[in-house]
């Protein structure tokens, strides 16, 4: 049997916290200019939707 713990899923960043989630494992989603943005939390999406483009400036530093 192969007993595989890992999974092969595309690890998104939350661009407002900067955890790494998962499609399946992520609290909510949102998109955004025709991307698809991933969250640990509703809250990090309700800020996220708030001011996008603070959190997607690169100057921006992720922190919890
Ligand atoms: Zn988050």
């Amino acid at each position: 049997m192969n007993n595989n713990t890992q999974t092969n899923e595309t690890k998104h960043t939350d661009p407002v916290c900067g955890m790494e989630v998962t499609e399946s494992g992520a609290a909510a989603k949102y998109e955004y200019n025709g991307k698809m943005y991933y969250f640990c939390a509703p809250g990090c999406m309700n800020s996220f939707k708030k001011e996008p483009d603070k959190y997607l400036d690169p100057n921006y530093k992720p922190s919890m």
